[in-house]
């Protein structure tokens, strides 16, 4: 696409897409085209390389073999790494925040590298998975509103001396360690446990990419009505347990 202003790689469809988390990449699609941007979105399925030079790169949650076969083929690949080095953008979910930081532990039980994209380290959790709605509030140098989300794991994730919290949750788990703290980011590099999916639930995350990838302050108004319904609803929905 020669008059692409956005590009937009979803990667690994076919292995980290759990719990609707491709809608990340049509609430960032969609948004960057109200705005009257050209996108070109790819989706990179695990048998293919990852491109190096787009803008914004999401990556959704998986179960935990899935998570480990993605892990191995993203070591292997490389390009996300080199992605980062070229300034990209990464929004990454559940298994696939884990896999960006330094390790996790594998469907084997074993200790597996991740890409070292975020100074995070994942291990197992307890007998109890955290599963339930979340609520958060957003690292206020972001300058978003509340994180909603929805969240479904088994891994607890400590960060390390140059991650940020994404988000303070006041209910749920988020990064389970009971620190309070849910995801993490550092400069161009984002993770968290939140699915929904979590753009469509805070599409003003997807707003912050966007200015992110265009190195912009503002992005035009567009009618968030729909958006706020669904808002009002998940935050009532985490703040009220049945
Ligand atoms: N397999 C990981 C865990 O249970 C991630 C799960 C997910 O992506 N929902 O911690």
């Amino acid at each position: 696409m020669a008059d692409t202003n956005l590009r937009l790689v979803w990667v690994y469809p076919d292995l980290l897409s759990t719990y609707g988390d491709q809608g990340n990449a049509l609430v960032v699609e969609r948004r960057a085209q109200q705005r009257g941007l050209a996108v070109e979105r790819i989706d990179v399925r695990s048998d293919q390389a990852i491109p190096t030079s787009a803008d914004i790169y999401l990556i959704g949650g998986g179960e935990d073999r899935p998570q480990r076969l993605a892990a191995e083929r993203l070591r292997r690949d490389g390009g996300l790494n080199r992605a980062v080095d070229n300034g990209a953008i990464i929004f990454s979910v559940c298994a696939g925040y884990q896999i960006m930081g330094h390790e996790f532990v594998n469907d084997l039980g074993e200790r597996e590298a991740g890409l070292g994209l975020l100074d995070v380290t994942s291990g197992r959790g307890g007998a109890e998975r955290c599963v339930g709605d979340v609520l958060g509030d957003i690292d206020s140098r972001l300058g978003l509103p509340q994180l909603t989300g929805f969240e479904n794991h088994q891994g607890v994730t400590q960060l390390g001396p140059t991650a940020q919290p994404l988000a303070r949750v006041r209910f749920g788990h988020g990064n389970g360690t009971g620190d309070g703290t849910e995801g993490a980011w550092n400069d161009t590099v984002f993770g968290t446990y939140m699915h929904g999916p979590v753009l469509a639930r805070n599409p003003l995350i997807a707003d912050l990419l966007i200015k992110f990838a265009l190195d912009v302050n503002a992005l035009p108004a567009v009618d968030d009505r729909w958006y706020e319904a669904l808002r009002a609803e998940r935050i009532a929905a985490a703040t009220q347990p049945a």
